[in-house]
């Protein structure tokens, strides 16, 4: 069986996994995650502090990732190739991350390629919540054919699973549903556009939210500790992030007609704030002949399904 790092790049942290793993489409699938390691790494930071010298924050981004991959080769020398899950746009064709609305300043830049050269190792590179959704899918508990993935975390990403292969769109740019607009003249997003869902949903989302009705600033963890208090602000921004999620999930539903939904990532865990704002608003939003037939679930592998799917892409 091969052993395959996988990765999970963050906004702040990178985390790698050692997975062994054997063919995923084989009958007798075997994945384990032998080892987990996590890394500070603020690549979101220093992507804003060097917007004049993007060609810098990339050669940092590469030493920094090639760095934790030299720790984990010393104590497995035998690791046959990684798999990065990376949150930007990544054409299909080229491997080219084209841009990545939160390391902004980055584009067109080669990360297989580039840090395969630096680690001598065969490097693959496909967008997070995709390889988040790819995980999700080599791991379910019974077949499936077709599943979405949202990842709830700094940003808001997604990823298809259609006919149990990884849909990554013609320019890597498939759901990017994060993007999907619920408040037209809203917040302005990252990405260029205003009032994008993940100004709302994301951990950021519901920081800028509690901070414009309570003027005080708290990460979205504290103000999910103040929202199970009872303070109304708090309840309010989760309220909020929930109901601009079910907008955007509708859409999607109405262009994929899926039945499974995962939700993860860091700010899935504040979900019983969400989940009935969120059931309301998708209820309200579906096509009658859809609702009650969409089964959105919490991870049951939290953390590990970006690491895990990254790495079976690999293996492949
Ligand atoms: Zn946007």
């Amino acid at each position: 069986m091969a052993l395959i790092l996988g990765i999970d790049v963050g906004g702040t942290n990178l985390r790698l996994g050692v997975v062994e793993c054997s063919d995923v489409h084989s009958q007798k699938k075997s994945v384990r995650v032998l080892e987990e390691m996590r890394f500070q790494a603020d690549f979101s930071a220093l992507c804003k502090s060097n917007a004049d010298s993007p060609a810098l924050a990339w050669q940092t981004i590469l030493t920094t990732i090639a760095a934790a991959i030299d720790t984990v080769r010393k104590k497995y020398p035998q690791l046959a190739g990684v798999g990065i899950g990376f949150p930007g746009f990544i054409d299909p064709r080229t491997q080219t991350i084209s841009q990545s609305p939160n390391l902004p300043g980055l584009s067109n830049v080669d990360l297989s390629a580039d840090l395969g050269a630096l680690i001598g190792l065969p490097v693959i590179t496909e967008n997070d919540a995709l390889a988040a959704a790819f995980g999700e899918f080599v791991m379910a508990a019974k077949p499936i054919d077709n599943l979405i993935y949202l990842g709830l975390g700094t940003g808001v990403g997604g990823g298809l699973i259609l006919n149990r292969r990884p849909f990554q769109g013609q320019h890597g740019v498939a759901m990017e549903v994060g993007h999907i607009i619920t408040t037209p003249n809203g917040r302005l997003c990252g990405c260029g556009n205003h009032g994008c869902m993940e100004q709302y949903a994301s951990a950021s989302g519901v920081t800028i939210s509690y901070q414009s009705a309570a003027g005080e600033h708290c990460s979205a963890a504290e103000i999910a500790a103040r929202a199970n208090a009872g303070d109304t602000h708090a309840v309010a921004a989760y309220a909020l992030a929930a109901t601009s999620l079910a907008q955007a999930l509708a859409h999607i539903l109405k262009v994929i007609d899926v039945t499974e939904i995962v939700l993860g990532g860091g700010m899935s865990a504040a979900w019983p704030l969400m989940q009935q704002a969120f059931q309301r608003q998708l209820d309200k939003d579906l096509i009658p002949a859809q609702r009650g037939k969409v089964n959105v679930h919490l991870s049951a592998m939290g953390d590990q399904a970006g690491i895990v799917g990254a790495a079976m892409l690999a293996q492949q």
